[in-house]
């Protein structure tokens, strides 16, 4: 961020008065420019035992599988999002959806929330984001081509509790990698 978006001055970076740390904030009309965490819904959608992933046809992780997820938007509920998302990346309509993961990525400075729930009919297909869209039995997993370390997780938490008879909801904080932290 190199000008502000309010009166176009350039930013500087610092300790704003009455603030406890780095923020980029405008010398000339006194703006602060927050940067917050960005929150990522997505499903983990379930047919007959079988889960829903999709091979992301887009960077990054082009051609590794995913569970449909993305960026919450403005004013929709995170149960909306993920419903959404599902049906932008596999057009498959998903319901039942209940909180099952919540997982804090530091380092990326992303928030997921995962939610549990069930394919209406056994109906999904390509998309633009989406190459390829299946249902995989738990063995079938491709586990060594998982797009994201918080979706492996995901799916590592959720076949341990199915195996139990009972999903637990949890938060975990992930370890990730800055390099990909966006600009
Ligand atoms: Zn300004």
């Amino acid at each position: 961020m190199n000008f502000c978006s309010n009166c176009g001055s350039q930013i500087s970076k610092g300790i704003p008065e009455n603030e406890d740390r780095e923020r980029y904030y405008c010398t000339n009309c006194g703006v602060i420019h927050y940067q917050n965490p960005r929150v990522v819904v997505g499903c983990i959608p379930e047919w007959h035992g079988k889960i829903l992933l999709c091979l992301r046809n887009i960077e990054p992780r082009r051609n590794a599988w995913t569970l449909p997820a993305g960026y919450l938007e403005n004013g929709e509920s995170a149960l909306e999002g993920a419903r959404r998302e599902t049906w932008e990346e596999s057009r498959a309509i998903v319901y039942d959806l209940v909180p099952y993961y919540l997982a804090d990525l530091i380092g990326v400075d992303q928030l997921y929330m995962m939610f549990r729930c069930r394919l209406s009919e056994p109906n999904f297909e390509t998309t633009r984001e989406s190459k390829d869209v299946r249902l995989f039995a738990e063995k079938d997993i491709p586990w060594d081509n998982i797009a994201f370390t918080v979706i492996a997780q995901t799916l590592k938490r959720y076949f341990a509790d199915r195996a139990n008879g009972a999903y637990v909801f949890r938060n975990e904080q992930l370890t990730t990698h800055p390099k990909r932290r966006r600009n």
